[in-house]
């Protein structure tokens, strides 16, 4: 018999969404889609109207990752997992070499493997927990990691590896779960693309990339590549991030995008602009982080999974409980009190608590939700 336990309104979170993805949409974004986009929504996005509206995130993200001169902000449909088959067929050359670490960062590196004009893709592996950033590798024309590793709540340093300049290789990191959340010098890498439905808080469907120019200049090289005969490689045009650029320096997307996604991504980044930009929001999910690991620190019961504290990620903070507590009670007892989406990533199958503390959750609500957690563990 599982027991009920009801939290008392005093103790619950103002707002009590902890997902990792999709992740809290703030009340303001939902609003938007009221205001701002009661003459959007359902109109054309190839008019002036909605254009004006991709020009406003692009540039919005422009400031808000302070991009260096010749980057820019590239959209499409499709999410994160569309950029990854999308730089198979539009990045690397023929080799690429990725860190493996969880779920996420798999997946990247098995879409290369699949990719039958590419070489088999080199993988360094890590246990999930940790990280581990690709090595300098011969004939590598792109090094590839996940910045957030969101199945483990690992953070990895995102810098070039050292030699990959010297070989043309191309930096390309996934930062889906880590973009607006962690610390990020974008000038380390060549492409930081992410999907909007977590530290953005928006829905899902859209892919955004910073693009350095070295992968602007791939993207096009390797297009042309495709053209020749005999060519080995096959860009659907779906997958061509020469398309993609071109759409985006028209405010466009390649195919009609999402314009609610749209509206409370433009939202959300004025919000955060507004605020401090990258600064304010990477100290807010700091502060965030903080407050789980140290309560999980002081618990009898519950500890941070990731040991090593630099690797600790402040995007999503993973606690593992002890085994005579079982978790997925205590995750179905705070759903039972409309706390939801603290659970561990399935495939991980851990004893284990998973927070999503992206900007737009409060830091008081994360400080709430360590004592609804208490509250039920100690009644369970
Ligand atoms: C969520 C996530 C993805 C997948 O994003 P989609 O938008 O669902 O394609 C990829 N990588 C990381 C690190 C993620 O957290």
């Amino acid at each position: 018999m599982v027991k009920t336990v009801t939290i008392p309104e005093s103790l619950r979170p103002s707002d009590a969404r902890f997902g990792s993805g999709p992740s809290k949409i703030r009340s303001e974004q939902i609003r938007a889609l009221d205001e701002a986009g009661g003459a959007l929504l359902g109109t054309s996005h190839r008019q002036p109207p909605v254009r004006k509206l991709v020009a406003s995130i692009r540039e919005g993200l422009g400031d808000f990752f302070s991009l260096p001169a010749g980057y820019e902000i590239v959209l499409g449909n499709g999410g994160a997992s569309a950029f990854w088959d999308l730089a198979c067929a539009s990045l690397i050359g023929r080799r690429a070499a990725f860190g493996s670490y969880g779920s996420f960062s798999a997946k990247f590196a098995q879409s290369a493997a699949l990719a039958p004009f590419l070489d088999d893709p080199v993988i360094y592996e890590a246990e999930p927990g940790s990280y581990r950033i690709p090595e300098y590798t011969e004939h590598a024309d792109a090094y590839c990691w996940a910045q957030n590793e969101t199945s483990t709540g690992v953070a990895a340093p995102v810098r070039r590896v050292e030699g990959s300049s010297e070989q043309e290789a191309l930096t390309l990191i996934d930062a889906t779960s880590g973009a607006g959340a962690l610390p990020v010098d974008v000038s380390q890498c060549d492409a930081y693309y992410f999907s909007p439905q977590k530290a953005f808080g928006s829905d899902g469907g859209l892919w955004v990339a910073v693009l350095s120019p070295a992968a602007i200049e791939r993207a096009y090289s390797l297009a042309d590549a495709a053209k020749q005969t005999g060519s080995p490689r096959w860009i659907p045009p779906f997958l061509s991030l020469r398309s993609a650029i071109e759409n985006s320096r028209k405010d466009q997307t390649l195919n009609t995008p999402a314009i609610a996604t749209l509206i409370m991504l433009a939202e959300q980044i004025g919000w955060l602009n507004g605020n401090g930009g990258l600064a304010w929001s990477t100290a807010r999910c700091a502060r965030s982080a903080g407050t789980l690991y140290q309560w999980a620190q002081a618990s009898d019961y519950a500890a941070p999974f990731v040991s090593d504290l630099q690797t600790r990620s402040n995007a999503v903070v993973t606690i593992d409980l002890d085994d005579a507590i079982d978790a997925k009670q205590v995750i179905a007892t705070l759903r039972g009190n409309g706390i939801v989406d603290t659970a561990g990533y399935r495939k991980l199958g851990r004893n284990q608590l998973r927070i999503g503390v992206f900007p737009s959750v409060e830091p008081d609500d994360v400080e709430a939700l360590t004592h609804c957690i208490d509250y039920v563990v100690e009644r369970l």
